[in-house]
């Protein structure tokens, strides 16, 4: 039997490898997405699911680069989202539609500059006293609503799979050889040939690049997150807490659901936590919430946590950039027409998606007819985090 060839194969199935499908075959080129456990089970349905418009980055000092790249790329979801441009993702689920910004005195100067400026007024309003949530408020606090989009990441990442036709397998990669003008890919569910490999695996991209000869350090940089889910939480919430001069909110709460809200806890808490233990991160997550909301009857949550990395490129320079890094693995052992792709954010996925496009349409067009590849099974789409691990 020969061996399945595509024009393209793409190693990942989170936003970034999906995005990229879409974007491939709307150009005409047959692409196989090669999944190892399923559908958005990396960082992707571990994310908060936040559409950063760049209010995240208003207290940096690059402020309006980083606030410009996110905003843009956020006005690309929502033209999908209306069905106007782009992927059909009329079906993504909207969570919120903005965030809350909360801010206790002693900064409150900092943030209203920072709201001040040009780039931020449009997404954000200040809140009256009435307008913030009562658990929300406290004395010599301020509330700001930023117009920043909440989704359900998972389901954008169903609407990406179903917005075009094409093959996508269950399969991890365990060898990447130039052959012939072509790459073999050895996978466990047999070999396949591509013209061109896209490497949207995030933290996966390590070990792909490794096999390819490249040392992955020079390529990308892992941040270790240690995340809470809290059980019992009194209603839906979508802010960040920002209490200190600096881009980092002290907490970041979305909320999702298993039989109950559940509120997911990012920010500080779970930069700080990667060096606590599960036991000592439920503590401090308990600490911070009582710090931050008088009223919350803590006694009726329970808490889980959730270790995740996440996992973004470097440029050619060794630095982590603002925007996504799409970057063409030149060296000797991978035969030219490998390409590694790390959006950065949720958000910035679009973008990369584009330049990935670009990239690829200056070295190769579409000219094969693609092929199934039987002998693997669909991937699954993943469960939210706080489900897999309650
Ligand atoms: C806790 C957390 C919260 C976040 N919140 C936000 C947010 O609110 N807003 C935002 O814009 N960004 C957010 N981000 C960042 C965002 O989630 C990531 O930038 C984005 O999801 C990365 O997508 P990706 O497709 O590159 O990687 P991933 O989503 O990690 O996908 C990689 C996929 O590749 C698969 N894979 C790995 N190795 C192989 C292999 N050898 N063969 C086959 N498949 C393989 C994995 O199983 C996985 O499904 C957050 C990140 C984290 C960790």
């Amino acid at each position: 039997m020969s061996t399945p060839g595509f024009d393209v194969v793409i190693v990942g199935g989170g936003i970034a490898g999906l995005w990229c499908r879409w974007a491939l075959v709307n150009a005409g080129y047959s692409v196989a997405l090669l999944e190892r456990s399923a559908l958005a089970h990396g960082q992707t349905g571990a994310s908060q699911g936040i559409l950063h418009r760049g209010v995240k980055y208003a207290m940096s000092p690059d402020a309006s680069r980083a606030a410009a790249a996110a905003d843009s790329s956020a006005q690309a979801w929502d033209r999908a989202m209306s069905g106007r441009a782009g992927p059909d993702l009329t079906s993504v689920r909207v969570l919120a539609k903005s965030m809350l910004m909360w801010t206790d005195a002693g900064i409150l100067s900092r943030i209203t500059g920072a709201v001040a400026s040009r780039l931020l007024t449009s997404h954000v309003e200040r809140l009256t006293d009435e307008q913030i949530p009562p658990l929300v408020r406290a004395p010599a606090r301020a509330a700001y609503r930023v117009g920043e989009t909440v989704i359900d990441a998972v389901s954008a990442a169903h609407a990406l799979g179903a917005a075009v036709k094409g093959v996508m397998a269950r399969a991890a990669v365990r060898s990447i050889m130039p052959t012939g003008g072509m790459h073999r890919l050895e996978t466990e569910c047999g070999s396949i040939e591509a013209g061109a490999v896209v490497l949207c695996a995030g933290q996966g991209n390590g070990e792909l690049l490794a096999m390819l000869g490249e040392d992955p350090a020079q390529w990308m940089q892992l941040r270790d997150l240690h995340m809470v889910a809290a059980r019992g939480a009194p209603g839906e919430l979508f802010g960040h807490w920002i209490a200190a001069a600096s881009d980092k909110p002290r907490l970041t709460i979305t909320s999702g659901q298993d039989g109950g809200v559940v509120w997911y806890i990012g920010g500080d808490l779970a930069e700080r936590g990667v060096s606590r233990s599960e036991s000592e991160q439920i503590a401090a997550a308990r600490q911070e919430l009582g710090a931050c909301f008088r009223d919350l009857a803590l006694e009726q949550m329970s808490f889980s946590t959730i270790r995740i990395a996440r996992a973004e490129g470097k440029d050619k320079f060794g630095k982590r950039p603002d925007g996504p890094v799409v970057r063409e693995v030149a060296g000797k052992a991978s035969g030219g027409r490998v390409f590694a792709v790390w959006p950065t954010k949720l958000v910035m996925a679009p973008v990369a998606a584009a330049q990935l496009l670009e990239m690829l349409g200056a070295v190769t067009g579409p000219s094969l007819s693609g092929a199934s590849l039987g002998g693997c099974a669909s991937p699954d789409y993943a469960l939210p985090p706080w489900v897999r691990h309650r």
